[in-house]
């Protein structure tokens, strides 16, 4: 759609109240934010040729669940021998193990408005996009997408919006509490993520009212001057709004916050120096709550977006995977989340090195759900998607693997959020409540939604979570198997 003249007008004049410049400042120090490109080029650098044994050593501190300093991140990134590749991918999956089991937590994205004041060079949203068709859902577009999302299975979705004046923080609230109050049976959804624009302390409040899980801005691009360069005009040219947004949602009571960076528009190893930065700047604010989730979306070609097909900083596969296992090595007790961006044999690859979540099923256009939806119309999305199997499909594949699908959402809902969470993480502890709660939600799944085929895989997969349960945890597991067996005989949402 074109933007007329008095849209234009009230964007302009919307754009200009969102920003507030004190909050901008709250967390910088002497004027200067987190992130000194200066030093982490030269802390990349400074580590060229890592010798082994310093590397053997950052890998051990990992694997004890401790996170590294940047030091030592640059130091793995700069390791090119095989040999300590490989260390490094299964030290990866290790340190996973450790903390979250053999555990995959799913969940779908849904689209729920494309009107956008910015102009990020890479995305399809753009304002700029004049062949973009603009649309945002109404309340009762929300159910029926959401009842859709619940009948294919699903109950965990993060919600993703254009930055708009009439997509702003009362149509977020307005279309998270539409989500939670539909039902399909006994089903719905029991925990709503948010991916939207940075917002004030204030606004911020309100969001956290409304009963969100975790909210989510990735910072695209950490390098300052690339920041500039692909966000040329609207609110999001302010690289510290953005930065300190995550810093903004903790000041406003929401200690659940991910952090993320777009790969492909500046060097991969400075954007992994800048999570890792990220990461340990909301530790220091925030008496050590770090990202409750680490994301690490590569740049996919998005239509009528010429800068989206990639440049110089495109990442490789094998770069991808190495950067994979270096957040996971760095951020121990992050979740770390891979989606249908990637095709399902990188997803399956990522799970090895540590990924923790994962979308399926997924559909990006507005509306995409609910509604018939040709292929014209998908080449228009946001980006191209690279796994569009379904949920059934995915978890099947799993399985196969050896690792079970959560649909737990017991964390936030019983208080083991932020520090609470942070240091269950930290000592392997929240591995328990969590492989408990996975079987729990995965009897419910099997029993609600899986076909013949991926019900046989499931229930191999139970019976071992049953018996590791039962030989570590010998104490509650009568208090477990109680649950388990009121959830066959059709009770739901029972959890620890
Ligand atoms: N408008 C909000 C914002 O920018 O924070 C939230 C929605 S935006 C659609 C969500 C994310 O999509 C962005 O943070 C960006 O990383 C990602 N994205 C945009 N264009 C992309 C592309 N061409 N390929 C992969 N990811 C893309
Ligand atoms: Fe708008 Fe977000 Fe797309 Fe940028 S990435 S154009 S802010 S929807």
């Amino acid at each position: 759609m074109k933007y007329t003249p008095a849209f234009e007008q009230t964007a302009d004049d919307w754009m200009k109240s969102v920003i507030r410049e004190e909050e901008n400042t709250a967390f910088t120090e002497n004027g200067k934010d987190f992130i000194n490109d200066l030093k982490i080029e030269s802390l990349i650098l400074n580590n060229k040729n890592p010798e082994k044994r310093k590397i053997r050593d950052i890998i051990q501190k990992s694997l004890s669940i401790k996170r590294l300093n940047p030091d030592e991140t640059a130091a793995l990134l700069n390791v090119e021998e095989p040999e300590l590749l490989e260390e490094m991918f299964s030290a990866g999956g290790e340190v996973k193990k450790r903390v979250y089991d053999n555990r995959i937590v799913t969940f779908a994205p849904l689209y729920l408005s494309n009107f956008c004041v910015n102009n990020c060079l890479y995305c399809a949203f753009r304002k700029d996009n004049s062949e973009e068709k603009r649309r945002r859902l109404t309340l009762k577009e929300v159910e029926e997408e959401t009842k859709a999302l619940i009948s294919a299975g699903h109950k965990r979705l993060i919600v993703v919006y254009g930055e708009y004046p009439s997509s702003s923080i009362d149509y977020i609230t307005d279309t998270i509490n539409t989500i939670y109050s539909v039902k399909v049976r006994h089903n719905g959804i029991r925990r709503v993520n948010v991916n939207a624009a940075p917002m004030s302390v204030e606004k911020m409040k309100k969001l956290k009212e409304s009963g969100i899980g975790t909210y989510q801005v990735f910072q695209e691009t950490y390098h300052h001057e690339t920041y500039k360069k692909v966000h040329p005009s609207g609110i999001k040219s302010n690289y510290r709004w953005r930065l300190y947004a995550l810093h903004r949602a903790q000041e406003a009571g929401i200690d659940d916050v991910a952090i993320g960076a777009l790969f492909g528009l500046y060097d991969w190893k400075f954007e992994v120096m800048g999570l890792i930065y990220h990461a340990i700047d909301l530790e220091k604010h925030f008496n050590g709550i770090g990202p409750h989730t680490i994301s690490f979306p590569r740049l996919e070609p998005a239509a009528n977006t010429p800068f989206s097909r990639g440049g110089k900083y495109k990442v490789s596969d094998d770069d991808f995977k190495k950067l994979i296992a270096i957040i996971r090595l760095s951020v121990p007790y992050a979740g770390m989340i891979i989606t249908a961006r990637e095709t399902a044999a990188i997803r399956r690859e990522s799970l090895r090195l540590g990924v923790t979540q994962t979308d399926a099923s997924t559909r990006i256009g507005i509306g995409a759900y609910s509604e018939s939806y040709s292929e014209q119309e998908a080449e228009r999305q946001q980006f191209i998607l690279g796994d569009t199997r379904d949920l059934n499909e995915v978890i099947g594949e799993f399985a196969d693997m050896g690792y079970i699908t959560s649909f737990c959402t017991a964390g936030y809902r019983c208080g083991r959020t932020g520090k609470c969470i942070m240091e269950l993480l930290r000592s392997g502890k929240e591995r328990w409540f969590c492989k408990m709660n996975a079987v729990l939600t995965f009897r419910e799944w099997l029993d609600d939604y899986a076909t013949e085929k991926t019900k046989v895989k499931g229930e191999k997969i139970i019976l071992k979570e049953i018996s590791e349960i039962k030989k570590n945890i010998p104490k509650t597991f009568s208090e477990f198997m109680e649950k388990y067996e009121e959830i066959k005989r059709g009770q739901r949402d029972l959890y620890f």
